[in-house]
C-alpha cells in the first residue's frame, strides 16, 4: 500500500472507528470493571424475576427500538431490538448507557424545586408540586392581567419536529396569548425549508441510503452518529459490503479526516463552508457534458433554462448560472480542490445507477446553510433521483391526528397579534419558524427584558447554542425562568423553578418519523420502570397548568391525561390508511419498499392498533412515501423549482420595507439579480481582520459524546482517548504544519481565542486536520451535571462568534476566526 497522507490518516483513525463500532467499546469494558467500584449508584441487581420490556429510545432523533432487561422492577440493561425496523438489533454507545441517566441522582432532578442560591450555582430547595405549579400559574395570570401575555416565552428542544409535546407547548402559549414559541436549531429546520421551497413538501428528510450505490456526503458523519447511529451504522455495513464487490462507493466531503472520511472510499477535503460551491461545480459538469437527466428536468422542473416572466422580463435560468459562475476552475479557487477532482466526482455521480447527494453535517443535529442545502438538493434533481431507489424521498409529514381548534379570549388574541421577539417569519426571515439566536440578542439588547417568564423544555440552550455565551447572558436578564428538564443541566441551573420531567425510560411519548428513515414510522416509548422519584410527565403538567389557569385556557386542554392526546394523534394514523404494528425482523424493510400491492393492516380496528402501539411501540408503512409516477411537487409552479417562486414572492412583496437592495441586505443575501432566487454560493463574511484571527475554528462531533440537550452517560467519558481528554483538558486538533508555524508541540497547552472569548486546551497534532483550521470536539466543557461530566474539557460553543446564515438567519457554526497563543 502506498503510504500517502490519506493512507497514513486512515491507518491512524481506522483503529478508533473499529473500536467504536463494536457493541461496547473495548476501552469502556476494560475500564469499567475497576472504575465502577467507586460509584455508589451503579445498579447491582439482586436475584429476582427476569423480564424484558420493549420500548423506543428518544435520546436522539434516531428513534431506535430498545429492549430493557429487568430483574424484578429494576432495569439492568438496554439492548437494541431485532423486531424494530429502524435499527436491526443495534444501538449506539449513548443509548447503551441510558440507564445512567435514569439512576444517577447527581445528573437528574428528583422532585420540584425552587432556586435559593445565585443563578448558575445549582442550589435549590425542595417544594411540592402544588407550590411549583401554583407559582408558575400566578406569574402567568399576573402577566395576563397586566395585558402582556406575550412576555411569556418557551424554548422547546424536542428532537422530534411535530412531536405531541411540542404541539402542547405551542398550544399552551397560544391559549395564554404569546407568539414566542422558540425551538433550538437542528438540521431538520434547514432541510424543511429547503424541501418546502424547492418541492413544496414539508415532510422530514427521508433517504434510501441502504439502496444507494454512490453516496456523495457533504460532511454527514455516518460514523459519528448522523441522524441516529442505530439505523445508519447498519446502512453503513450494507454500503461497505457492496463497496467490497465494487457495487457502491461512499465519498466523504469535509475538511477533517473524521472517522467517516477515513473509512470512506474517497475523502475529499475541502475548505469548510465551500460545500455549496462544490455541489454547484459538480452540477456545472453534469450540465455542460449533458450528463444530467434531461427528461426529468424538462418535464418536472422549473427555472432550468432562461425564461421570460408574464411581465415580459427576461430571467436567467439555473443552467446559465451554473455555466457562467461554477466552472471547475472557478470552483477549484473557492474549495481548494483540483478542477480534475470536481470533474471526476461529477462523472462518477452521473455514472451511478442510484446516486444520492446528502447534507447535514456531523450528527445532523446542527442547522446548516439554506443555500448550501438547496445547492445539494439541486444536484439530486439534476440526476433525476428524487423519489427513486437509493435517493432522497420527498414526503409529507406523518398523517397524525389534529388537535381541535380552540377559542382565544381577547387577552390571548391581543398577545398573539404582537410580533415575535426573534423576527422569525418576518420579511427579513420569511421561511424560518424560530430564531433563538435573534431572541437572545433582542433580550440582551433591550433595557428591560421583554420576556418576564421563560419556560424551557427538553433543551439546554445555555450549553448547546453556538453563540459565544450570548444566550446565557440573555438568561441573566430574564426575571423568571422555569425549567422542565429532568436533568441538572446548565440552563436548569439558571432557573428559578424546576418542574422536572420523567426521564425517557419512565414515560410514554412519541417518536415522530425517526430521522432520515425512508418510510413513515411512528414510535411510542413506554415507561419501562415506574418513575423512580417525584417527577411528572411535562405533558401532564401542561394539562394541569391549563386547568388551573381555567376559562378559555382550560377549555383548550379538555383532556384528563397526556395519553389521551397521544391517542388522538394515533387516530390520525388509523384513519390515513393501512399500516403495520409488528415487524418480525426477517424481511429487511429497505429491500422491498416500492409499492407493488396494497398494504394489508395487521390490526382489525383502532383499539387493537392503540393497544399494540402501546406495548410494541410501532406503527409504520414500509413503502416509499411518494412513488415515481405520482405528483410529487406542490410548489407554486407544480414543479421542482431551481428558480424559486416563494423567495421571489417574499422579496417582491416586501417593497414597502425599503429598496430591493435594502431588503436583500436585511435578509443577509449578498448576490443580486436572478441568482438570489436560485441555489448559489455566498462567501461567508468574516467579521474581523484576518491578521488578528488568522485561523478558523471548526467544531466536530464524536459518536461517543452526547452533544445536544441530553447529557452523556458518564461511563462514556472513559471511552475518550488521552488525546481527546486528558484529566480535565480537551484537545484542539491542528495540522503539524500549522503547529510548526506557531512553534507548538504535541500536547502543549494553548489558548484558542476568538472575538467572543477563549478556551484553554491542549494541542493534538493530526495529519487529518486541514492546515489553518482548529478542530474542537463538541459535548465537553460542562459546568453542570455530576463530577464525571462537570469541568471536563472545553465547550467550543463558548467561543463561536455568532454570524447568520443568509436567507434563513440561523446561526452559522463553522465560521469563527481564531488565534492560538501559548498558555
Ligand atoms: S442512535 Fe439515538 S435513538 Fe438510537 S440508541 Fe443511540 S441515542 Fe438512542
Amino acid at each position: 500500500m502506498e503510504l500517502n497522507r490519506r493512507n497514513f490518516v486512515k491507518l491512524l483513525v481506522g483503529g478508533a472507528v473499529g473500536i467504536q463500532l463494536t457493541p461496547l467499546p473495548w476501552k469502556l469494558t476494560d475500564d469499567i470493571a475497576i472504575w465502577t467500584q467507586n460509584w455508589p449508584w451503579v445498579p447491582v441487581p439482586p436475584a429476582g424475576a427476569f423480564d424484558s420490556v420493549k420500548s423506543v429510545c428518544s435520546l436522539c432523533p434516531g428513534g431506535c427500538g430498545i429492549a430493557v432487561r429487568k430483574v424484578d422492577e429494576r432495569a439492568v440493561k438496554i439492548e437494541g431490538r431485532t423486531d424494530y425496523p429502524v435499527n436491526p438489533g443495534g444501538i449506539c454507545p449513548i443509548g447503551m448507557g441510558g440507564l445512567q441517566l435514569l439512576y444517577d441522582k447527581d445528573i437528574r432532578f428528583t422532585r420540584p424545586m425552587k432556586r435559593v442560591g445565585p443563578r448558575g450555582a445549582g442550589v435549590f430547595q425542595d417544594i411540592s408540586w402544588e407550590e411549583a405549579i401554583g407559582t408558575l400559574c400566578s406569574r402567568i395570570s399576573d402577566l395576563r392581567s397586566q395585558g402582556k401575555p406575550e412576555a411569556l416565552a418557551a424554548v422547546d428542544g424536542s428532537y422530534m419536529r411535530g412531536s405531541t409535546m411540542s404541539l402542547l407547548i405551542e398550544r399552551l402559549l397560544k391559549a395564554i396569548g404569546s407568539p414566542n414559541y422558540l425551538r433550538t436549531p437542528s438540521f431538520e429546520d434547514t432541510y424543511q425549508m429547503t424541501s418546502t421551497l424547492m418541492t413544496g413538501r414539508e415532510g422530514p428528510l427521508a433517504c434510501d441510503l441502504e439502496n444507494s450505490d454512490f453516496v456523495l456526503s457533504f460532511g454527514c458523519g455516518f460514523l459519528e452518529g448522523w441522524e441516529g447511529a442505530g439505523r445508519i451504522l447498519n446502512a453503513w455495513t450494507i454500503l461497505r459490503d457492496k463497496a467490497l464487490s465494487k457495487k457502491a462507493k461512499v465519498v466523504q466531503i469535509e475538511s477533517r479526516a473524521s472517522n467517516t472520511a477515513s473509512k470512506a472510499d474517497l475523502w475529499v477535503p475541502i475548505k469548510p463552508q465551500t460545500e455549496a460551491a462544490l455541489a454547484l461545480g459538480i452540477s456545472h459538469v453534469l450540465v455542460k457534458e449533458g450528463l444530467y437527466n434531461r427528461k426529468f428536468v424538462e418535464e418536472q422542473c422549473f427555472g432550468f433554462d432562461d425564461w421570460t416572466s408574464s411581465d415580459g422580463k427576461e430571467h436567467i435560468g439555473f443552467k446559465t448560472l451554473l455555466l457562467k459562475k461554477y466552472g471547475p476552475e472557478q470552483v477549484a479557487q473557492i474549495t481548494g480542490l483540483k478542477p480534475s477532482r470536481i470533474v471526476s466526482l461529477a462523472v462518477d455521480f452521473a455514472k451511478a445507477k442510484a446516486p444520492v447527494a446528502l447534507f447535514g453535517k456531523e450528527k445532523g443535529d446542527l442547522n446548516g446553510s439554506l443555500y448550501e442545502c438547496m445547492s445539494i438538493m439541486a444536484l439530486n434533481a439534476l440526476a433525476g433521483k428524487l423519489n427513486q431507489p437509493g435517493g432522497i424521498l420527498i414526503s409529507d409529514p406523518l398523517p397524525l391526528g389534529i388537535l381541535p381548534d380552540f377559542q382565544q379570549d381577547p387577552v390571548a388574541l391581543a398577545g398573539n397579534s404582537k410580533p415575535r421577539l426573534d423576527g422569525a417569519g418576518s420579511p427579513s426571515y420569511p421561511f424560518t419558524r424560530s430564531l433563538i439566536n435573534n431572541f437572545a440578542d433582542t433580550v440582551s439588547g433591550s433595557g428591560d427584558s421583554p420576556v418576564d417568564t421563560l419556560m424551557v423544555f427538553s433543551s439546554n440552550p445555555a450549553f448547546t447554542l453556538p453563540d459565544g455565551g450570548r444566550f446565557k447572558k440573555a438568561l441573566e436578564k430574564i426575571p423568571f425562568i422555569v425549567s422542565f428538564s429532568p436533568f441538572r443541566d446548565e440552563t436548569a441551573f439558571m432557573a428559578d423553578l424546576i418542574l422536572p420531567n420523567h426521564t425517557y425510560l419512565e414515560k410514554m411519548d412519541d417518536v415522530v418519523w425517526p430521522a432520515a428513515l425512508q418510510f413513515p414510522l411512528y414510535g411510542l416509548s413506554r415507561p419501562v420502570v415506574k418513575p423512580l422519584y417525584d417527577t411528572r410527565h411535562s405533558g401532564d403538567v401542561i394539562l394541569q397548568i391549563a386547568k388551573k389557569l381555567g376559562n378559555t385556557i382550560g377549555d383548550a386542554f379538555p383532556w384528563g391525561a397526556y395519553e389521551d392526546v397521544l391517542k388522538i394523534r394515533a387516530m390520525g394514523l388509523f384513519k390515513s390508511g393501512p399500516g403495520l404494528v409488528h415487524y418480525d425482523g426477517k424481511t429487511q424493510t429497505w429491500e422491498d419498499l416500492q409499492v407493488k400491492t396494497a398494504l394489508k393492516p395487521d390490526y382489525k380496528d383502532f383499539d387493537e392498533l392503540w393497544k399494540t402501539l402501546k406495548s410494541n411501540g410501532l406503527w409504520y408503512r414500509p413503502q416509499y412515501a411518494t412513488g415515481a409516477g405520482q405528483d410529487p411537487f406542490k410548489t407554486p409552479t407544480g414543479r421542482f423549482e431551481f428558480y424559486n417562486s416563494r423567495i421571489e414572492q417574499a422579496v417582491s412583496g416586501n417593497t414597502r420595507n425599503g429598496s430591493r437592495e435594502e431588503i436583500l441586505d436585511a435578509m443577509g443575501i449578498h448576490v443580486r439579480g436572478d441568482e438570489v432566487f436560485m441555489p448559489h454560493y455566498e462567501k461567508p463574511a468574516i467579521p474581523v481582520k484576518s491578521s488578528d484571527y488568522p485561523l478558523q475554528l471548526v467544531p466536530y462531533e464524536l459518536i461517543n459524546l452526547a452533544t445536544s440537550w441530553t447529557p452523556s452517560p458518564p461511563f462514556l467519558m472513559k471511552t475518550l482517548y488521552d488525546n481527546e481528554l486528558l484529566k480535565d483538558t480537551s484537545f484542539a486538533e491542528i495540522h503539524p504544519r500549522t503547529a510548526a508555524e506557531y512553534h507548538l508541540k504535541d500536547a502543549q497547552r494553548v489558548w484558542i481565542e476568538s472575538p467572543s472569548g477563549k478556551v484553554n486546551v491542549r494541542i493534538a497534532l493530526f495529519e487529518g486536520a486541514m492546515p489553518g483550521m482548529v478542530y474542537l470536539p463538541l459535548g465537553l466543557g460542562h459546568s453542570a451535571y455530576d463530577e464525571f461530566l462537570r469541568g471536563k474539557g472545553s465547550n467550543p460553543n463558548d467561543i463561536i462568534h455568532p454570524s447568520k446564515d443568509p436567507l434563513s438567519g440561523m446561526p452559522v457554526w463553522w465560521n469563527t476566526p481564531v488565534r492560538i497563543t501559548k498558555a
